[in-house]
């Protein structure tokens, strides 16, 4: 999943004719404070963080001059929502707001169709409400392929308890807010609030839009735009997360590499394989050891991106070891990773002679490979050992460096 930052999901709405409020992202508190003089003085500045619910978090902002949205930028910039930095606030013109409706659209993958959710009831309280009275909540799947019809959404908003003048233009801008998730391979697309003006117009006041980051080569307007690996959307990514990234884009063809970063720990965990991965990494857990993270490549990577993944893994503070682990279906050449393991151990000043480093590596290459970490130091295993010999092979190789209760 990629997400898009507010102001950018607002650029693309616009492209797709949804009415959004006039806004800038600025990265300065006096830039923001001429932003709202810009719009005559009254701005509302809003946190930039890939996360809803800002209002209750305090970071949606009302200012009633220049000066003034320019003490809210300062106030905001720098600080964080929901543990993300806020680096950047959104001024954008303020809407005057009669009434506050909820749209959002999903995938529903039981249903393998997109859903679309209505409540008459928007704005901050929706989970609160929605809680409370479900039945505020009028849900419903279409087929993406005809889209969904105008008399449909209207029927649907209808349901909902919204009725009246504005129910046109409602049905209208439902069936192409429906286009633009579809248009854009969008998984999550929530307008909160959809705004009824008081002068009687409808504006998308708040949006929160992610993406399909498997289908950005479709998407150029996308470029730049999309945060990728956000799929840890609790949290921001970290410098070694990021690097992971830069490191799938520079070769995007040749293996894929995968990175989280877990809490504390002290064995560096590079091992490749969905299933696999998990196995080694439940049986280094079971064995008494403790990843400090975990990561995993397949598809035949080349040398640099396992030199430069496993420089990751080795990077991180507390890393005393490094389990190198791999089982046989995941076709990756044993050569190739134990030339990048050696060349990212060797960049890192690190002996394999004095650094616990375990290698369990069997397929194509394997007699190439077993020469290469022998050479290096490192305790190889080949087929001969399943994955739970080579996860106790590490943690014993961990406390012979360094001490400590077998588990
Ligand atoms: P969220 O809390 O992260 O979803 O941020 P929103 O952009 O939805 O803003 C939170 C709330 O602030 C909205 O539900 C509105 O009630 C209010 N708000 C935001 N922008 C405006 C605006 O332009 N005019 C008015 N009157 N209220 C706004
Ligand atoms: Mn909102």
């Amino acid at each position: 999943m990629g997400r898009v930052l507010e102001h950018h999901a607002k650029e693309l709405l616009a492209h797709w004719g949804v009415p959004v409020p006039r806004g800038r992202a600025v990265a300065t508190s006096r830039a923001a404070g001429n932003v709202a003089v810009g719009f005559g003085g009254r701005a509302v500045v809003k946190a930039l963080v890939p996360v809803g619910r800002r209002g209750k978090a305090g970071a949606v902002r009302l200012a009633g001059s220049g000066v003034e949205a320019r003490a809210e930028a300062a106030a905001l910039l720098r600080t964080y929502v929901r543990d993300y930095p806020v680096r950047q606030v959104l001024v954008e013109e303020p809407v005057a707001i009669a009434r506050e409706l909820y749209l959002s659209l999903t995938l529903d993958r039981e249903a393998r169709r997109p859903r679309l959710l209505l409540s008459a009831r928007g704005g901050v309280e929706i989970e609160e409400i929605t809680r409370r009275s479900p039945r505020a909540l009028v849900s419903a799947t279409f087929d993406p392929l005809p889209g969904l019809a105008e008399y449909r959404a209207r029927e649907l908003w209808k349901a909902a308890g919204v009725g009246g003048r504005i129910l046109p233009r409602l049905g209208q801008l439902t069936a192409l807010l429906a286009r633009a998730f579809t248009g854009l391979d969008a998984y999550l697309l929530e307008i909160n609030p959809l705004a009824e003006t008081t002068a009687g117009d409808l504006v998308a006041v708040g949006a929160v839009l992610a993406v399909d980051d498997a289908a950005l080569f479709r998407h150029p307007e996308l470029e730049g735009k999309v945060l990728v690996a956000s799929e840890k959307v609790w949290r921001p990514l970290t410098a070694r997360e990021e690097a992971v990234n830069a490191l799938n884009a520079a070769e995007p063809y040749r293996g894929s590499a995968r990175y989280l970063e877990l809490d504390g720990g002290d064995i560096g965990f590079l091992c490749g394989g969905g299933g696999a991965s998990l196995v080694l990494f439940d049986a280094l857990v079971g064995a008494g050891g403790q990843p400090a993270n975990y990561a995993e490549f397949g598809g035949n990577p080349t040398e640099a991106k396992v030199a430069g993944l496993a420089r990751v893994v080795l990077g991180k503070p507390g890393v005393d070891g490094l389990f190198v682990a791999h089982n046989i279906t995941n076709n990756t050449q044993v050569d190739v990773v134990a030339r990048g393991v050696v060349q990212a151990l060797d960049a890192a000043g690190k002996s394999a002679r004095e650094f616990p480093v375990v290698a369990r590596e069997v397929g194509l290459h394997d007699a190439e490979g077993r020469a290469i970490f022998a050479a290096a130091g490192v305790r190889y295993l080949g087929e001969e050992s399943t994955l739970g010999d080579a996860a106790r092979a590490m943690v014993a190789a961990m406390r012979e460096r360094y001490g400590g209760e077998p588990g």
